[in-house]
């Protein structure tokens, strides 16, 4: 394992120790859920900040800021006492020990647990074809809304120089999008009212609502679990958009400058674009295999862990999986099962300290779903309710004023808001280059990022060896300066 060190600062007050895996929806509500708990709560995520997933899209498209979406754990957390967070890559989970292992640029940490709660969610699935990633960014973290954002108006630069110089402009402002569940239909919509509203002025060379947005789905319908009629009404809106959706189309290769698509007949065609997105398909975090193999937990094809009623995993009811990394009576990968599960292993937390008896198996209440098509359209299903249009708009705002994190950030969501659907703007339209090719950089690094920092204890090391080696460098220094005034002095005694 190398470095590693037992984390005993949570060990001190002698409570009962909880540890959480992640700071996104379960993470953070569970450990809110744990604020009055004689527990201390240690929260250990890869990321210092917690995030809003279902705004990724507003990132990437120039709406919002990151900070927005992406407020820092530990200061959400400040005011809860028996909380703290520690930025750390969980590495492995001894259930036997009951140790976690976490790294952060090479240092590693062992955190002891009495009581564990895992909410690691869900990565990008290109089912068994990973090398599509590089041409075709999925949207699971900042880091990757930030790389599209720099693709999406870097294609529109691009396609103005060489327009400039009287060559083809078509490959670059074609854009795919791939999946058309929620977050590839928004996506859709917004890159197309992007090149329709926002940079119709912009450029002398190109015109921006000559951009193709095409939305490709295996499936025969866009937002299938929204069902037909919704389905239906989405798509009519995002050709109303100028959107071209491209259904029962099977995408077959990606490459820099485009992609390969099989249709149902078996035709393969190819798409020429320079901006590909991936919003289809999840897998499960890689933990839950660690967690299956040690209690025998089954897996389903996305890499999820079966739970029991409980939440618990077999045989230790120490452990909670909740969120997306679970299956469990087909519970859809959404927030709201991740921020109920996590409260319901608080809640049996604190009833375990308590000496309650234990609650009823979890159930999920479905909320409801909504998809935002643009500015003023969206689809919602709140119970037998079907809402489209203004409406479900409406409540799409009102839902996500609500989940926001935080004052300053839904005061500034809304002034976003404001200037990119009551006008025509968008706030947030930095892009470096920095954020478009510093994924494929690091990647080329064996260790990535750990590799641009020195080891735990070398860099001290190395200090004491320059030191050493300075101090030498100047004693013989200071002794030939002597030797040679020394022989100055004689020599001048000479000449006398
Ligand atoms: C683009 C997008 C749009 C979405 N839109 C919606 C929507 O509109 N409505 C809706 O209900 N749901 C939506 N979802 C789904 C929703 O975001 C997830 O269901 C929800 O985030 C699941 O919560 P979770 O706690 O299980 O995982 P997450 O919220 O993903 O949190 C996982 C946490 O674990 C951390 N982590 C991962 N691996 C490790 C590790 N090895 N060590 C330490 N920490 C780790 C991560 O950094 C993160 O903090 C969307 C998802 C995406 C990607």
């Amino acid at each position: 394992m190398g470095m590693s060190a037992l984390d005993d600062a949570s060990t001190t007050t002698g409570r009962h120790r909880v540890v959480i895996i992640g700071s996104g929806f379960g993470g953070l509500f569970g450990a809110k859920a744990l604020r009055r708990a004689d527990v201390d709560v240690t929260m250990v995520a890869r990321t210092t900040h917690h995030l809003f997933q279902p705004l990724l899209y507003q990132v990437a498209t120039g709406i919002l800021s990151q900070g927005e979406i992406a407020p820092p754990t530990r200061e959400i957390l400040s005011g809860q006492s028996n909380a703290r967070v520690i930025l750390g890559d969980v590495t492995d989970i001894d259930l036997e020990a009951r140790t976690v292992s976490h790294n952060v640029l090479g240092r590693q940490t062992v955190t002891p647990y009495d009581s564990l709660i895992v909410a690691a969610g869900a990565g990008q699935s290109y089912f068994g074809n990973d090398h599509f990633a590089e041409f075709a960014p999925g949207m699971k973290t900042i880091d990757d809304a930030l790389e599209l954002r720099g693709r999406i108006f870097g294609a529109f630069e691009w396609a103005e120089l060489a327009a400039a110089k009287g060559d083809d402009v078509d490959h670059h402002l074609t854009f795919v999008v791939v999946g058309a569940g929620p977050t590839g239909v928004e996506m859709a919509g917004q890159i197309a009212e992007l090149a329709h509203r926002t940079l119709k002025r912009d450029f002398r060379s190109i015109n921006s609502r000559s951009a193709r947005v095409i939305l490709v789905d295996a499936a025969s319908q866009v937002l299938p679990p929204f069902g037909a009629r919704l389905g239906a009404k989405a798509q009519k809106e995002l050709e109303g958009l100028g959107v071209e959706v491209q259904l029962g189309a099977m995408v077959t290769d990606v490459d820099e400058r485009g992609l390969e698509v099989k249709d149902r007949d078996g035709t393969v065609r190819r798409i020429e674009s320079m901006t590909k997105i991936w919003a289809a398909g999840v897998q499960a975090n890689p933990l839950g295999r660690t967690l299956s193999e040690q209690t025998g937990a089954p897996l389903d094809r996305a890499g999820r862990i079966g739970v029991n009623p409980d939440l618990t995993l077999p045989g230790h009811p120490e452990v909670f999986v909740v969120g997306d990394m679970i299956t469990l009576d087909n519970l859809p990968g959404v927030a709201q099962v991740a921020i109920q599960g996590a409260k319901y292993a608080a809640k049996e937390i604190r009833s375990r300290q308590a000496g309650k008896p234990p609650q009823e198996p979890f159930h999920y209440f479905d909320k409801g779903s909504m998809a935002i098509i643009s500015r003023f359209r969206a689809v919602a299903m709140v119970g037998k309710l079907r809402l489209t249009g203004v409406i479900a708009w409406l409540m799409w705002l009102a839902v996500h004023l609500v989940y926001i994190t935080g004052f300053k950030n839904r005061l500034t969501a809304v002034l976003h808001w404001a200037v990119s659907f009551l006008g025509r703007g968008r706030s947030e339209r930095t892009t470096t280059e920095q954020q478009i090719f510093g994924r494929a950089a690091l990647q080329r690094l064996e260790g990535g990022a750990a590799d641009l920092v020195s080891r735990p204890g070398a860099y001290d090391a190395s200090r004491e060896l320059l030191e050493t080696t300075r101090r030498a460098e100047l004693e013989a220094q200071a002794a030939e300066e002597a030797r040679l005034s020394d022989e100055g002095r004689r020599g001048v005694h000479a000449d006398r």
